[in-house]
């Protein structure tokens, strides 16, 4: 092989997407190295994947449980140095020898670290599409400002970005591009009556029906706020405005998303919902290597569906697209107190439905600020999320 392996760090090795990118590096050790692994409590996890792979470091963010890491580490003889706390994740990411960064940490607590990876101009493989809704103007700049690569692994994103490359390069919403369409499978309660979605249990709504994920995002399907997220990730990625982009179900989950031209032409990018598809694309940009993913099957698949999505039944994803408009504090606030009903419905703090309104009642009552720097944007974030709890608490059961 002729190609230098790169030294890549993955935040969040532990949870869907780092298992999921560990798969795809597996098969090509010569291309790629596992340079970090990095997580937030778990330590057996962390620990069998370091055996296995056997990063310079392993990081986890929970002080307790990188000491008895480190000790684990080190009655097994292996080569890794273990790092702590949030210091330790940016300095994995920002590290001098990392060519790649896969920035999987779940929620808010991905933004330090992956954008510490953004200002060391990294090329950032983003799959914490939080941290780009809740500080989407600095994110941006920082890429251009570091000349950071950044490359979406949001399926949707990907597949956009498959479908017009050129014009994600150039930094603006190309005139020849009419609309963008996102696909979004309408989760498990598509078809629930709704006086029965109150009644929905944490096992329910974490059983997608096509994607095997971490179980906010799983939460964040059923209610279809994920694809209000990606929404606004797609406004900041590829220069457009909430108009310029549609949403349409579609159950299968084949077709990840399409870009419509003024000639009339309409690019799609197809594939078996399997994660690895755009891992194994960000990871070789711009080449492409083998995923491990199963072909194709359109003969056994049959056919492809394609409804309009139901904002009465998806309160979440009219709340997303309202924030989206308005922009401004609104994104930060949407994200915030989503972060806090999804966990307090993942407690069993809260109904399933009493997700949506405790999100409306931040958008509503907390005060917003102009967010001029990363600084206020963790501000707005944190006074977001003071409204929310107080409002879970509210409507706890
Ligand atoms: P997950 O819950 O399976 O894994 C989360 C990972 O983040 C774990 O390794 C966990 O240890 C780590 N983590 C959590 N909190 C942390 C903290 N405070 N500090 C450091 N590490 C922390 O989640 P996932 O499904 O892999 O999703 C990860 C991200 O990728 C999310 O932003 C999600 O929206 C996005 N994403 C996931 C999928 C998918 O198929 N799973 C698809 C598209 C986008
Ligand atoms: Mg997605």
């Amino acid at each position: 092989m002729t190609e230098i392996q790169q030294n890549v760090a993955i935040l969040g090795s532990t949870g869907s997407i780092g298992e999921n990118t560990l798969a795809v590096m597996r098969r090509h050790a010569h291309r790629w190295r596992v340079f970090a692994l990095a997580a937030n409590s778990s330590v057996a996890a962390l620990l069998r994947q370091c055996i296995e792979f056997k990063p310079r470091y392993a990081v986890l963010r929970d002080t307790a449980a990188a000491a008895d890491l480190q000790q684990q580490i080190r009655s097994q003889g292996l080569p890794t140095e273990v790092l702590a706390g949030e210091e330790g994740l940016v300095s994995v990411a920002a590290h001098s020898e990392v060519d790649a960064v896969m920035a999987a940490i779940v929620g808010s607590a991905g933004l330090e670290s992956t954008l510490a990876a953004v200002h060391a101009g990294k090329k950032v493989l983003l799959a914490n599409k939080e941290s780009l809704v809740m500080a989407g103007r600095q994110f941006m700049q920082a890429v251009r400002a570091a000349d950071a690569t950044l490359l979406p692994i949001d399926s949707e994103h990907n597949a956009i970005f498959q479908c017009m490359p050129g014009a994600y390069q150039a930094g603006g919403f190309p005139a020849e591009v009419q609309r963008i369409i996102l696909t979004a499978s309408g989760g498990p309660f598509r078809h629930t009556p709704l006086p029965e979605l109150q009644h929905m249990s944490v096992e329910q709504a974490v059983a997608h029906p096509n994607w095997q994920m971490g179980r906010k995002i799983s939460v964040d399907s059923a209610t279809m706020m994920n694809k209000g997220l990606e929404l606004i990730e797609a406004c900041w990625l590829f220069n457009a405005k909430p108009v310029d982009i549609d949403i349409v179900l579609h159950p299968q989950s084949i077709i990840h998303s399409l870009v419509q031209y003024v000639d009339g032409s309409v690019l799609a990018q197809l594939g078996n919902p399997d994660m690895r598809t755009p891992i194994a694309h960000g990871l070789a940009w711009p080449d492409r290597v083998n995923a491990g993913v199963e072909p194709l099957d359109l003969i056994a698949i049959g056919q492809l569906d394609f409804e309009v999505p139901d904002y009465a039944r998806f309160p979440c994803l009219a709340l997303a697209r309202e924030a989206a408009t308005a922009g401004g504090a609104s994104a930060v606030i949407l994200n915030a107190a989503n972060e806090i009903a999804v966990q307090a419905f993942l407690s069993e703090q809260i109904k399933f439905t009493a997700i949506a309104a405790v999100i409306e009642h931040a958008l509503a009552y907390t005060e917003s600020y102009e967010l001029e720097t990363l600084e206020v944007v963790k501000q707005q974030d944190q006074t977001a999320r003071r409204v929310a709890i107080e409002h879970a608490a509210a409507l706890a059961l």
